[in-house]
């Protein structure tokens, strides 16, 4: 069997979980080869076995280099690890042991990494990935590095899940959309926004940005914005600093964005240091999807 059939198999079990992001009727699998909603609109298996779920045409400028250098950062350098830690915490406390189906889907998963490393924290077999990304080159990667979890490219305002279709949805250093996210977490659904605190790679900034653009920030506005739309339940910070070498660092670099426009006598200064110090601050929301009562 290829991978892109064993994909297809992996789908056909969670199909009920996807809809037509054209028209939103029900998918099937159909051959192990496609996906093919009541309005025969088709989204073909890609070899890798990711499906692209795309309506329209994006120019992503997130490339293969950046992906491969976010890998190597979550899982060779385990710069996150105490994050995956939490959040599959988190996931754990509040969902019931004995729902025999979790779907749990990462909201902007880039090359999934972050998804993957959470479901083996989890250890937890009734749980099963999604993993939703605008780039075709993260998810293609994606594709290729976890069989376990299902992938597809796709809008995040047009999402190709279906209502009510998810327990848990984590969207981590990810844009959002509150309205979709609703719409597919069932009632009572989890969800956990990670968003950088004033100190996130603050060596990087340092290094690599003038000091007079440097400001302390706080998250209130993402905040109250995230309270408009779920029950905050909670808020943790998570701050750590650990010891990344030359090789690690220029993956930071790499994986960056904001590190684009920087001068090359600043990136290679910040590289060459050989070690460094990289501090990850962070802020986990975790909110629960009540019903308002306009909804009921
Ligand atoms: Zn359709």
């Amino acid at each position: 069997m290829t991978n892109k059939e064993k994909s297809a198999e992996l789908v056909s079990k969670y199909v009920h979980v996807l809809s037509c992001p054209l028209c939103n009727s029900p998918l099937m699998v159909s051959n192990l080869k496609s996906l093919v909603c009541l309005n025969k609109h088709t989204f073909d298996f890609a070899k890798q076995g990711y499906v692209n779920m795309m309506t329209r045409s994006t120019n992503s400028h997130y490339d293969k280099n950046l992906f491969e250098a976010r890998n190597q950062i979550i899982i060779e350098s385990n710069l996150y690890v105490l994050l995956h830690e939490k959040i599959s915490e988190v996931i754990n406390e509040n969902m019931n042991p004995s729902n025999d189906e979790i779907i749990i889907l990462d909201a902007g998963c880039g090359e999934g990494s972050h998804l993957q490393r959470i479901l083996d924290d989890c250890k937890n077999k009734t749980f099963s990935g999604v993993g939703l990304d605008i780039s075709k080159e993260g998810i293609r990667k994606a594709a290729s590095h976890y069989k376990k979890s299902i992938w597809l490219v796709g809008d995040l305002a047009n999402s190709p899940l279906a209502d009510q279709s998810c327990q848990v949805i984590l969207n981590i250093l990810s844009p959002a959309n509150y309205k979709d996210f609703k719409r597919i977490l069932v009632p009572d659904g989890l969800i956990v926004k990670v968003v950088p605190r004033s100190n996130y790679l603050k060596e990087l900034r340092e290094a690599l940005f003038d000091d007079t653009d440097k400001k302390d920030y706080k998250n209130d506005e993402t905040v109250s914005l995230f309270k408009q739309n779920f029950h905050l339940a909670n808020i943790f910070n998570l701050s750590y600093a650990r010891e990344l070498n030359q090789t690690e660092l220029t993956n930071l670099v790499q994986m960056s964005p904001l590190a684009w426009n920087s001068k090359k006598d600043d990136i290679d200064q910040f590289i060459n240091q050989g070690f460094s110090e990289i501090t990850v601050d962070l802020d986990i929301l975790v909110g629960v999807n009540k019903q308002t009562k306009g909804d009921e």
